[in-house]
């Protein structure tokens, strides 16, 4: 598997280099609003540590990032009076992954409701 780009977007945001609406951090995961929302309170949550995606993970930042997905699934259920979460996670470039920090989205979703294409 190719190697971890530190000067990735992701990498760049934990550095502070880009600006980011950052909802939730703890000592090991971060999380923040995914700039081309595809529903209404669509966040991203990450790891602190370099990691390329599930499949270049560590049991402990898997551990990390999930407790985090769970966590602000249900604070977004509440938050945005949602009836459930989508939760989207790419690997790789042929499995659609376009920013090579591994995250998960958070999508809340309504009965019935569509999700916003990408873009
Ligand atoms: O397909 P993948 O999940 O890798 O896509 C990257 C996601 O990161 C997109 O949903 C994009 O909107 C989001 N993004 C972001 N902030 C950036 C760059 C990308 O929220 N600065």
């Amino acid at each position: 598997m190719t190697a971890y780009d530190p000067e990735n977007i992701f990498a760049k945001l934990l550095r502070g280099e880009i600006p980011a609406a950052r909802v939730y951090e703890d000592e090991q995961t971060l999380a923040f609003m995914d700039i081309m929302p595809r529903a209404d309170g669509h966040l991203l949550v990450i790891p602190k540590t370099p990691c390329r995606n599930v499949l270049d993970a560590s049991p402990e930042q898997l551990a990390a990032v999930m407790q985090t997905v769970q966590k602000l699934s249900k604070a977004v259920i509440k938050a945005f009076s949602a009836d459930g979460v989508t939760l989207q996670q790419f690997n790789e470039a042929a499995g659609g992954q376009e920013v090579f920090h591994l995250h998960f989205h958070i999508l809340p979703r309504h009965e019935g409701d569509k999700m916003r294409p990408p873009g």
